[in-house]
C-alpha cells in the first residue's frame, strides 16, 4: 500500500471560541492510501490539547507507513502493528483507519455503514454548536441555526447566564452545554444550578480531565446527565469513568479511527454508559466517517464541517438536523 499525506488548512466561517481558546483555521492533514488502483481517503484533525499538530501527524504517518503491509482488508492486524510501532497519535492513526475503510468500501462497492452492519435510516440528529461570543452574537447564531432542533452551547465563562438567556429568547431547541473542563466541581454545580431554568439536556466535561471524582461529585449534585469528553480518550479510559458519569463523547481523532470507536461504543454500552460521538473542526471526510457509526449513538455532535467557510469534501448531508448517510461506496465523500 502507498500512503500520501498533505496539509489542509480549513478556514472557519466565524472564529470559534471555547473556554480554553479561539480557533480561526483548522490545520488538518489529508491522507490517501492507494492499493490496486483504488484510493482511500482519510483526514487527521490534530489537537495540541492532545499533543498533536500537523507536524506530529506527518511524522507519525511516516513512522506508520512501513507497518501498513499489503492487505487493506487486514484491518485488525494493521491497527495492532500500528499500536506496537508507536503509542498515542490518535489523529494520525484515525486518518489511516478511515482511508482503509474507504478503500474497503470502494473495493466491495458498499457504504461504510453497511460494512459495519448498520442501517442508514437509524442515523440520529446532530446538534449544531454555538461557540462563546457576546450574548447578542450567540443569539444571532442560534436564530440562524433554526433548522437544527438541537444546539450545543459552549459555556465556562462569567457570562453563561446572559448567553443562555439570549439564546433561549430566540430558540426552543434542545440545548446541551459543553464547559470544556472550565470549572471546579463546586463552580460547576453552582453554574449548572443557575442555568437550570434554560432546560439543559446534559452537560459535557464540566471539570478538569483528570478530576474523575469531581465528575462524580457534579453528577451527584445536578439534575442533568454528565457526559465526559476530555476525560475519556481511548477505550481503556471507559472503566475509569464508569459510575462517575452518565456517558462518554467519542471522537475518531482521539481514539484512532472507526474500528477503535466501534470498540469504545460497545465497551461503553457494556458499562451502562450513554454514547455520544463528537468532532473537532474538520472537513466532511472525518464528519462523514463518524456519521457512518451514528446509528449506534445516543447523541451525535457531528457538525465540525458546518462551521467551515467551505467544506472541500462534502459527504453526509444534514437535513433538519438529521444525518443523511451517503449510499455510495466507501465513505461516500466527494470533493469540490
Ligand atoms: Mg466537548
Amino acid at each position: 500500500m502507498r500512503l500520501t499525506h498533505q496539509d489542509i488548512n480549513l478556514r472557519l466561517e466565524h472564529p470559534f471560541k471555547i473556554s480554553r481558546g479561539t480557533q480561526l483555521v483548522a490545520s488538518n492533514v489529508l491522507v490517501h492510501v492507494e492499493h490496486d488502483g483504488i484510493f482511500g481517503v482519510g483526514e487527521a484533525a490534530p489537537s495540541t490539547y492532545y499533543g498533536e499538530d500537523q507536524a506530529t501527524v506527518h511524522a507519525a504517518l511516516n513512522i506508520l507507513e512501513p507497518a501498513l503491509g499489503d492487505d487493506p482488508f487486514a484491518l485488525e492486524a494493521i491497527l495492532e502493528r500500528f499500536d506496537a510501532t508507536i503509542g498515542g497519535h490518535g489523529a494520525a492513526k484515525a486518518a489511516i483507519d478511515i482511508a482503509l475503510h474507504d478503500w474497503v468500501g470502494k473495493r466491495l462497492a458498499l457504504p461504510v455503514w453497511r460494512l459495519f452492519g448498520l442501517s442508514a435510516e437509524a442515523a440520529p440528529q446532530t446538534s449544531f454548536t454555538i461557540g462563546i461570543d457576546t450574548p447578542e452574537k450567540m443569539a444571532e447564531k442560534a436564530a440562524s441555526a433554526r433548522n437544527f432542533p438541537i444546539l450545543k452551547v459552549k459555556v465556562g465563562t462569567p457570562n453563561d447566564r446572559e448567553n443562555l438567556a439570549a439564546i433561549r429568547h430566540v430558540s426552543d431547541a434542545r440545548i446541551r452545554v459543553d464547559a470544556n473542563a472550565a470549572w471546579t466541581p463546586k463552580e460547576a454545580i453552582a453554574a449548572l444550578r443557575s442555568l437550570e431554568e434554560f432546560r439543559l439536556e446534559f452537560v459535557e466535561q464540566p471539570v478538569a480531565a483528570g478530576d474523575l471524582d469531581g465528575l462524580r461529585f457534579v453528577r451527584e449534585n445536578v439534575g442533568i446527565p454528565v457526559i465526559c469528553d476530555e476525560s475519556c480518550v481511548v477505550s481503556s479510559d471507559i472503566p475509569k469513568v464508569a459510575g462517575k458519569v452518565d456517558g462518554i463523547n467519542i471522537k475518531l481523532v482521539k481514539c484512532g479511527g472507526l474500528r477503535r470507536a466501534m470498540h469504545m461504543i460497545r465497551t461503553a454500552k457494556a458499562h451502562g454508559l450513554l454514547v455520544m460521538m463528537g468532532c473537532m473542526i474538520e472537513s466532511g471526510i472525518l464528519i462523514t466517517a463518524a456519521s457512518h457509526l451514528s446509528p449506534l449513538l445516543d447523541f451525535a455532535d457531528l457538525d465540525g464541517n458546518l462551521l467551515l467557510a467551505e467544506d472541500p469534501y462534502p459527504g453526509v448531508v444534514v437535513n433538519n438536523g438529521w444525518l443523511r448517510l451517503p449510499s455510495g461506496p466507501g465513505l461516500g465523500v466527494g470533493s469540490r
